[in-house]
């Protein structure tokens, strides 16, 4: 570490003071650890004293200030200059790609990360927290084959049963709209032999952004009341089943199905959510919402389409699930934790880029950063990459439930799950007294990073959403570094599109920057951070004070039902 003093622009005039013969000295203690002389001449006694006295009024200030401010300009430095972003992306998206919980790639990920601490000097490790259903994607191709040949954009959900290398061909059955369950219990022989057409036709391929644009008022409003029509009466033709979105499809594929068609369209273009598939023999598939609108529209029109479906996966057992720990040890309070926090897992319709990829990295850099210029911190420094926080938190809900010695010396945890935005948003979840040791935190952080970010005090405790809320119900000060949107819940969040080039690199730089300024200030503050409670807002449905959110245990075994 650089000396403390060497930056502080009031002690380097000192050298001045000792070439003057008649001195005297004073000794100035800064936080009970270094001892800075000052050297001040007899013959210019009384200036001297006035400006000792400003020295000694600002030395503690200062040297603090040059301390800080030279970790934080090198963090800034480093995190300009050296970036290693880009790379790690394209090694984590585009060479292992997306981490759905239980594949080889989750696992890949982990040994990757690892490996790449142990490249920064840096302590890591794979801990197990729980089994998961193995399984692997394998490829997935769909083809309209009748009433003309088009190939189809699409793709397995996860967890799809493998076809095989032979396609399923069949007609196509749109989801019957009967007066109640009992009829349609007498329908579902129908679907058999055939692939059925789960999802609504949209009335339209176009975001609303599209047609704020361009439509006239009229015509954009009447299309937006057709739609609201038409999904409510699509909402009830499912419920009329009897099932609900879980269980139809596992009914279709008792009844015979040969497939599972849908399009969970995420309102842009060309963009769809790719959740799980419920189905235990027959594949489930999403298609565009293009694709899928010419299918249903042939179905409705009696031209007979038919289409082929190969969905290949590999079932790969009872498989173990890992968080990956990286560690810099703190050299005063090593039992105290400033813990970075973002989820690793993802869905794999995309890459994983955005959720929670740029999260990772943005950790995964900070740690870097902090291990170059920062390399012995006070507190014990920890990045966390959770396992399956996408099926519930479960790999930090583990952590806390297994770390409680951590978790009760946590000074705080930054965790970032919203996208690739730059921060711009930091709430106080609860906590009294956390606009004052944030605040002063943020203080530190370069006002063209600072000034974007709005904060709320104290706020409410998060129950849910991403892992900063497992340890918020443990009473750890835990808080989330909330993203600009970049359209996330569109365009990136949980879709097909969720791939590297959604990534917002400056905006990735800067929160990386923050993190690492955040965890510089939040290890070195003398003061261990307060986990006083505000009393919650009443909760209109009780009259009472909301209830601060329960500890709750992980799914430890997952995806075996
Ligand atoms: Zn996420």
């Amino acid at each position: 570490m650089a000396n403390h003093v060497t930056n502080c622009h009031h002690l380097k005039s000192n050298k001045k003071h000792q070439r003057i013969k008649s001195t005297f000295k004073m000794i100035i203690y800064i936080r009970g650890m270094k001892k800075i002389k000052y050297y001040l001449s007899g013959s210019f006694y009384g200036m001297l004293w006035m400006n000792a006295f400003i020295m000694l009024s600002q030395a503690g200030v200062c040297v603090a200030q040059s301390k800080d401010s030279l970790v934080i300009a090198s963090i800034v430095k480093e995190a300009t200059i050296n970036s290693q972003l880009e790379k790690l992306s394209h090694e984590l998206f585009d060479v292992i790609g997306p981490r759905l919980v239980g594949t080889p790639q989750m696992k890949k990920a982990n040994d990757w990360a690892v490996a790449k601490y142990a490249d920064w000097g840096i302590e890591a490790k794979n801990e197990k927290w729980g089994e998961w259903r193995g399984w692997e994607r394998g490829m997935s191709h769909i083809d309209m084959v009748a009433p003309r040949v088009r190939t189809l954009e699409g793709t397995q959900l996860a967890w799809c049963p493998s076809t095989g290398q032979k396609a399923v061909v069949g007609e196509l059955i749109i989801v019957a709209d009967t007066p109640d369950s009992i009829a349609f219990e007498k329908w579902l022989p129908n679907v058999k032999g055939k692939l059925v057409l789960v999802s609504m036709n949209q009335p339209t391929g176009r975001p609303d952004y599209n047609w704020q644009e361009f439509a006239t008022k009229e015509s954009f409003d009447k299309m937006k009341a057709d739609r609201i029509i038409q999904t409510e009466a699509w909402r009830r033709r499912l419920s009329k089943t009897g099932y609900t979105s879980k269980t139809l499809p596992l009914a279709l594929e008792k009844a015979g199905a040969a497939g599972i068609v849908m399009c969970d369209w995420s309102a842009g273009f060309g963009v769809n959510k790719i959740f799980g598939a419920y189905t235990k023999k027959i594949p489930t598939v999403d298609i565009a919402l293009e694709d899928y609108g010419l299918l249903y529209r042939l179905v409705e029109a009696g031209n007979n389409p038919k289409i082929s479906v190969r969905t290949e996966s590999k079932e790969q057992g009872v498989v173990p699930t890992f968080n990956t720990l990286a560690m810099i040890k703190g050299s005063e309070k090593p039992e105290e934790y400033v813990i970075l926090s973002a989820h690793f897992d993802s869905w794999d319709g995309g890459s994983g880029a955005t959720d929670n990829g740029t999260g990772t990295l943005t950790m995964m850099e900070a740690m870097r950063l902090l291990k170059k210029v920062y390399p012995n911190p006070k507190r014990t420094i920890i990045a966390g990459h959770w396992g399956s926080e996408e099926e519930g938190l479960n790999g930090s809900r583990a952590f806390v439930e297994d770390h409680p010695e951590i978790v009760k010396n946590i000074q705080v945890v930054f965790n970032q799950d919203n996208g690739t935005g730059r921060v711009v948003n930091i709430a106080g979840q609860g906590f009294l007294h956390a606009y004052d040791y944030l605040g002063r935190w943020l203080a530190a952080v370069p006002s063209n990073i600072r000034l974007q970010i709005e904060t709320r005090f104290p706020g409410t405790p998060g129950g849910g959403g991403s892992d900063f809320a497992s340890f918020i119900a443990a009473g750890a000060p835990a808080f989330s570094l909330s993203s600009t949107s970049w359209s996330y819940g569109n365009y990136t969040w949980h879709t097909n599109r969720d791939t590297y080039d959604k990534i917002v690199f400056d905006d990735v730089r800067s929160n990386v920057m923050l993190t690492a300024i955040l965890a510089y200030m939040a290890s070195e503050d003398p003061v261990k951070t307060s986990r006083d409670r505000s009393i919650l807002p009443v909760d209109s449905r009780t009259g009472k004070p909301a209830l601060w959110p329960q500890q709750r245990s992980p799914i430890r075994k997952g995806g075996l039902d």
